[in-house]
């Protein structure tokens, strides 16, 4: 059995889209796609007139090596907002399937399963924020086709070991994708779960540059997966779904100079966690700071609303997380610079007096 074999056959059987610039490469006087022959008049303008490449050849290169995989594993996608809604699409049949979430969690998973029509299972984390695997596991059904995992999860900040996504790897065969999300991986120096793609062709990773790659506004991202998943969501992804501009930018942050500059960025962030995560327990209203593998830090609060609002009128806009189950009293805020986390403490530590 392949993995093929729990997508949609719709998609399976599709011909997808064939663009211009997919259909005939090569050539200088290029009169096959209606573009305007003539650059934009504006700064930047130049080859602005040209669709990009759908997956421009040295991004891909760039990223493979960057997530240790090759090539023919990655799709580059508009954020991994997009891979989500790719894989929802490919392998869930509307009205029939289901995605399987781990609350409190990101909350695209859902969005897109219901944008889809397809069902959401929800088996909650311990309330330690720790992932069960026979827990979840007991939550598939037979249409459960996606099972949407995130290490360090958002927001609870908490990683999946490696041998319980192995696990669940082994377990989901043949039954459902595992998709693991890793938005956050750069800030936890834990392994990937792309190297379990060798062994298990149900394996899915999300990667982004929206992170620890200073790139959220570029909206890059990637799928690492099997060969088959890639060629699978490129029958139904747009046909040129980067923006030039948004690709020389990823370039540009993953040459030399730009992963130099992220890895000062990536130390930088590190030393403000921790010395927000020394620096909030003490505080009056914090009940609690849980421990944090991402750039950002849940915090729980005795008046959670009041915080946010005494936050909002300092200027500092933080994330009410209190909707999400068991962290009716958190607040999640985002790890800043040091002047940014400066504010923050001085907010708090004036309390509820001021
Ligand atoms: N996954 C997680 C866990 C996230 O927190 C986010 C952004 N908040 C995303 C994916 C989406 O990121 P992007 O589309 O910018 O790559």
């Amino acid at each position: 059995m392949s993995v093929l074999d729990l997508a949609r056959a719709e998609i399976r059987a599709l011909s997808p889209y064939s663009s211009a610039r997919m259909e005939a490469q090569g050539g200088t006087v290029l009169l096959n796609a209606n573009e305007s022959s003539r650059p934009p008049n504006i700064p930047g303008g130049d080859g602005l007139n040209r669709y990009p490449d759908p997956q421009p050849r040295a991004l891909v290169d760039a990223l493979a090596e960057l997530y240790d995989s090759g090539p023919d594993r990655i799709l580059v996608t508009r954020g991994s907002d997009e891979a989500i809604d790719l894989l929802v699409r490919a392998f869930c049949r509307a009205g029939e399937d289901a995605v399987l979430i781990s609350p409190p969690t990101f909350g695209m998973y859902a969005v897109c399963a219901r944008i889809q029509n397809a069902a959401v299972i929800e088996s909650p984390l311990e309330p330690s924020g720790a992932l069960r695997a026979d827990t979840l596991l007991a939550a598939v059904t037979p249409s459960t086709k996606l099972v949407f995992v995130c290490t360090p999860n958002n927001p609870t900040g908490n990683l999946i070991g490696h041998d319980v996504l192995a696990h669940l790897a082994r377990e989901l065969s043949g039954r459902a994708v595992l998709v693991v999300d890793e938005a956050y991986a750069e800030f936890s120096g834990a392994p990937s779960a792309t190297s379990l793609i060798d062994a298990h062709d149900n394996v899915a990773v999300l990667r982004t540059l929206s992170k620890a790659w200073s790139l959220a506004g570029a909206r890059v991202g990637a799928l690492v997966a099997r060969p088959e998943v890639i060629g699978l969501l490129r029958r139904i992804i747009p046909p040129y779904p980067l923006p030039s501009p948004c690709v020389d930018a990823a370039l540009g942050a993953l040459s030399y100079e730009g992963r130099r500059v992220q890895r000062h960025h990536l130390q930088e962030i590190l030393g403000e966690r921790a010395r927000m995560f020394a620096a909030l327990p003490g505080l009056p209203g914090v009940r609690d700071v849980l421990p944090s593998h991402a750039n950002f830090l849940t915090v729980r609060f005795d008046d959670p609303a009041g915080t946010y609002r005494r936050l909002i009128a300092a200027g500092i806009v933080v994330r009410d997380v209190t909707k999400y189950p068991g962290l009716e009293d958190a607040l999640r805020i985002t790890v800043g610079t040091g002047n940014e986390n400066d504010r923050v403490l001085a907010v708090l530590r004036a309390g509820a007096g001021a």
